[in-house]
């Protein structure tokens, strides 16, 4: 049997200048070989049950325009979902939007801490960290979501979530309302009650530091041209506000 050594955190452009420190819990479909044996099925790991898809690509040029570091976890949420606090039952799914994920069944006690440790801890580790070493930092989770859920449509192609701390919160939306092409959702698809909440509010709540979640549509950001715009979009509502709050110029990436 191989052994895989690939991290399961992986933490981009770490010495980033600028303020904010992003993070995309999602951003993986990958299921390392040591849980192969389990038997995740592979069409499932092309949806967005498995992942975000897009959120990463929107994350990393969000950390070059930005110059700030990225955060995330190279393991599926079906693995083990690190935008979850480690007690909740939706941490291991055995269901996901009503399909059964079999191999997160009958997990051992042993099993379930043996995820904790390898991918849900040293992530959290690792954004606290990042987050000690800058004086002013402010956090931005970036995650997609799918058109249809449940078979209902979604009409928004952006949505904000956010808790007491709406600092953050309030330039996006500010920002995203100015456009009349977009339905903007304000603590929608998703609020904090919906327990997505968890890295934002561990890392940055209550009002500890300014951090917004941002939920984009999955089918605005399937391709490069999508992925860019929204990028652009995102870090130029930021420098538009507050432009000695942002690293990195715009130009020449
Ligand atoms: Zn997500």
């Amino acid at each position: 049997m191989s052994v895989e050594v690939r991290s399961p955190v992986v933490v981009e452009n770490p010495e980033g200048a600028g303020p904010f420190v992003i993070v995309c819990d999602h951003a993986s479909n990958r299921i390392p070989d040591e849980y192969r044996s389990f038997g995740f099925a592979d069409d499932a790991l092309a949806t967005h049950i498995a992942w975000d898809p897009g959120a990463l690509a929107v994350s990393r040029r969000l950390s070059v325009l930005l110059d700030a570091p990225l955060l995330w976890p190279d393991v599926s949420r079906l693995v083990i979902d690190c935008n979850r606090p480690i007690d909740a039952s939706s941490l291991i799914v055995i269901e996901s939007e009503g399909r059964p994920i079999p191999a997160n069944r009958n997990l051992s006690k042993e099993q379930r801490a043996e995820r904790i440790q390898r991918v849900h801890v040293p992530y959290h580790k690792a954004i606290e960290a990042c987050l000690r070493q800058r004086p002013q930092p402010a956090l931005l989770a970036i995650h997609s979501f799918t058109p249809v859920f449940f078979g209902k449509n979604r009409p928004w192609q952006v949505g904000i979530v956010f808790g007491e701390d709406r600092r953050l919160a309030d330039l996006f939306i500010r920002g995203l309302v100015a456009d009349p092409e977009l339905t903007v959702g304000i603590n929608q698809p998703y609020a904090p009650a919906d327990q997505v909440y968890y890295t934002v509010e561990r890392h940055a709540g209550p009002g500890r530091l300014p951090a917004a979640m941002i939920e984009i549509r999955n089918d605005e950001i399937a391709d490069e041209f999508g992925q860019r715009s929204w990028a652009d979009r995102l870090a130029d509502i930021l420098q538009a506000a507050k432009p000695n709050r942002v690293g990195a110029s715009h130009a020449a990436v």
